[in-house]
């Protein structure tokens, strides 16, 4: 099943739902919304973002688009890219080479050279938005 992952420069508010743990009570779920401009996430994973808020002691916040935590994301501006959670795997040809492309949850992959050194590479770059 593909899963939904903000498009960056979208604005948008998250809601989350965390169990809290007080000192002497029991547990209790608790919903959290954070509004915020979506911007690239310092993680290497399609399904990972990040929020700008500009809350004062956590200006930006990830977010894992895959995770059971995410109860809803409501777009008040912008829009969403839906992400194959499928394995797939793709041969590319480039100057007379064939490369293997695979996609596993949504993690790309290749053979060649460049991406094992960068984690990315133009190969990744042609199969990357196809379903
Ligand atoms: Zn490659």
């Amino acid at each position: 099943m593909p899963v939904e992952v903000p498009n960056i420069g979208s604005r948008v508010r998250v809601t989350t739902r965390d169990k809290e743990y007080y000192v002497y009570a029991t547990k209790e779920w608790r919903d959290t919304t954070m509004e915020g401009i979506v911007e690239k996430s310092v993680f290497k994973d399609p399904f990972y973002f990040a929020l700008r808020t500009g809350n004062d002691f956590y200006p930006v916040s990830e977010f894992n688009a895959k995770s059971e935590r995410i109860v809803k994301i409501e777009y008040i501006t912008g829009s969403s890219t839906q992400i194959s959670t499928e394995t797939k795997a793709w041969k590319i040809q480039s100057k007379g080479k064939v490369y293997l492309v695979t996609r596993i949850a949504g993690k790309f992959n290749c053979s060649c050279k460049g991406f094992e050194f960068r984690r990315d590479c133009k190969h990744v770059g042609a199969v990357g938005k196809r379903k």
